[in-house]
C-alpha cells in the first residue's frame, strides 16, 4: 500500500474521525483547523449504531460507553395531549439488531474523545485553509497565515461553508430550509421533578416539533425545539436569544414541554440550512466529506453519522493494493457514498413534512400508521441505515423507508 501524505481541512467530528481512520490505515495525516482551539457547541448528538460501529473500530468503544446514554426507546408523541404515537424500544434491541449501541451524547464529549485519540503532532489549530493548487501529482495548501503545505490528497471536511467545496465546484449559497431551532442543555436537577424517562422523545405538532434526551450520564437534558419560519433575517446563522421566545412558541403544547422550557436559562436560535445532493465530491487529488458535501436537516439525526461513515469508507478505499491510484480511490469513494448520503438527505428533508403536519386527515392517517407500527418508522425499515458497516462498504443498498429523528 502506498503511504500518502493527506491533508484534512476542518477538525469537526467528520475531519477528526477521518484523520484517525486514515492514520489507522497507515497514511501520513495532517489535520488543519481554522480555530485556535477545537471546540463543539453546547448541545447533544445522537450516535446511531452505524456511527458507533465505525467508532468502535477505532478502539473507542469504552470511551463512548463511559460518556454516552443508551436510551430505552424512541418515543414519538402528540404535541397537545402527549399521546404515544409510536414507542420503539432501543437499548438492547439496537445492539442485538445492528451490532452496536445507539448513544445520546454531549457533542463536546464526542469531539474531545476523537481529538484525545490523535497522536501528537497531527492536529494543527489556527490553520485556516484559504485555497489550494492541484498540480496533478501533488496539492499545495495555502493558509491564512501565509504558510503552505504539500500533500498527495486534500480532504475538505470544512463544514457547510466549505472553502474547499467552493474552489472545486464554484460558489453556491446553501438553502434555508424554512426551519429555525432553539437548542440548549439543562442540568438534571432542574427538571428532575418532571420524571422524564431515559428515552429520546419526539413531540410532533402543527408547524413544529420538539425533541429531548439525556446526555453525559443523565447529568444534562438536551432539547431541540424546531419551528417553521418563512425567512431568516439575521446576518449570523446562530443568535443568542431569550428562552421566552421558545416558551411563547410552545405555549399551547403539553405541560412537559412547558416544564422543560421553564428550566432553561440560556438558549440559542439556529437557522437550519441544507444543500441539494451533489453529483460529484472530488476533482483531481481533492475531495470532500461531511457537511462540506452533504449538509442536511437534523431530522434523521444523521449529519455527523454520515460524516463518520464517509471517513471510514474513504480510509477503506485508500487502503487497498491500488491506494496509490488516488483518482481511482476517490471514484470508488464517491460511488459508494453519494447514493447513500443523497438518500439520507432526502429522508431528512421529508421528515420536516411528517413531523410538522397540521392536525387533519393526513395527520390522522400518519398517526394511524404509526399506531400499527407498519410504517417507515419501524426499526426493521431502517436496517439499511443503522445496519451499515462503513468499514466494509458495499454497493448502494436497495430502497427503504424513512427514519427517526
Ligand atoms: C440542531 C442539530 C442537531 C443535530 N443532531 C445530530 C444528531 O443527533 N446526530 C448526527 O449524526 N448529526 C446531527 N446533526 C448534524 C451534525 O451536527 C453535522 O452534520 C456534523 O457536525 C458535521 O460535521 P463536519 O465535521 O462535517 O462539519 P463541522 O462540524 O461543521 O466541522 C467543520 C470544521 O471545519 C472547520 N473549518 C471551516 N472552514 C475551515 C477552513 N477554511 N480551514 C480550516 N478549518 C475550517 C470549522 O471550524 C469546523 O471545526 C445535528 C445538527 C443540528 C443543527
Amino acid at each position: 500500500m502506498a503511504r500518502l501524505r493527506i491533508g484534512i481541512a476542518g477538525a469537526g467530528i467528520g475531519g477528526t474521525f477521518a484523520a484517525l481512520s486514515l492514520l489507522k490505515t497507515g497514511h501520513d495525516v495532517r489535520l488543519y483547523e481554522q480555530a485556535g482551539q477545537v471546540r463543539e457547541v453546547g448541545a447533544g448528538i445522537q450516535i446511531s449504531p452505524n456511527a458507533s460501529l465505525a467508532l468502535h473500530e477505532l478502539g473507542l468503544a469504552d470511551a463512548l460507553a463511559g460518556l454516552g446514554v443508551r436510551p430505552e426507546a424512541w418515543h414519538q408523541r402528540r404535541w397537545d395531549d402527549g399521546r404515544t404515537l409510536l414507542r420503539t424500544p432501543l437499548a438492547r434491541v439496537m445492539e442485538a439488531e445492528f451490532g452496536a449501541p445507539h448513544y445520546q451524547m454531549h457533542r463536546a464529549d464526542v469531539l474531545e474523545t476523537l481529538i484525545g485519540a490523535l497522536p501528537d503532532g497531527i492536529l494543527h489549530p489556527a490553520h485556516k485553509l484559504t485555497g489550494f493548487d492541484d498540480s496533478g501529482d501533488r496539492v499545495t495548501l495555502r493558509f491564512a497565515s501565509g504558510e503552505t503545505a504539500e500533500v498527495d490528497l486534500l480532504i475538505g471536511a470544512d463544514g457547510i461553508h466549505s472553502t474547499v467545496r467552493e474552489q472545486l465546484f464554484g460558489p453556491s449559497d446553501p438553502h434555508f430550509t424554512g426551519c429555525v431551532c432553539y437548542r440548549g442543555l439543562i442540568p438534571f436537577d432542574r427538571i428532575a421533578h418532571l420524571d422524564i424517562p431515559v428515552e429520546a422523545q419526539v413531540w410532533m405538532g402543527p408547524g413544529k416539533h420538539f425533541v429531548h434526551y439525556y446526555v453525559r450520564n443523565r447529568e444534562l437534558l438536551n432539547f431541540v425545539a424546531v419551528i417553521d419560519q418563512d425567512t431568516w433575517q439575521a446576518e449570523s446563522w446562530t443568535e443568542a436569544c431569550d428562552p421566552s421566545e421558545a416558551i411563547i412558541a410552545f405555549g399551547d403544547w403539553h405541560p412537559q414541554i412547558g416544564g422543560i422550557l421553564a428550566a432553561v436559562d440560556e438558549t440559542f436560535v439556529w437557522a437550519l440550512f441544507d444543500r441539494r445532493p451533489m453529483q460529484a465530491w472530488s476533482r483531481g487529488r481533492v475531495t470532500l466529506l461531511g457537511d462540506a458535501c452533504h449538509p442536511m436537516l437534523p431530522f434523521v439525526a444523521q449529519g455527523a453519522a454520515q460524516a463518520i461513515e464517509d471517513g471510514a469508507t474513504l480510509a477503506t478505499c485508500l487502503s487497498g493494493p491500488d491506494a496509490g491510484d488516488v483518482a481511482g480511490a476517490l471514484r470508488d469513494y464517491e460511488s459508494l457514498r453519494i447514493p447513500r448520503t443523497s438518500k439520507v438527505q432526502s429522508l431528512a428533508a421529508g421528515n420536516k413534512q411528517r413531523f410538522h403536519m397540521p392536525d387533519g386527515p393526513d395527520q390522522a392517517a400518519r398517526d394511524a400508521e404509526m399506531a400499527r407500527n407498519v410504517t417507515d418508522w419501524s426499526l426493521k425499515s431502517v436496517a439499511w441505515l443503522y445496519g451499515h458497516n462503513a468499514w466494509q462498504p458495499e454497493a448502494p443498498a436497495p430502497a427503504a423507508g424513512a427514519a427517526h429523528t
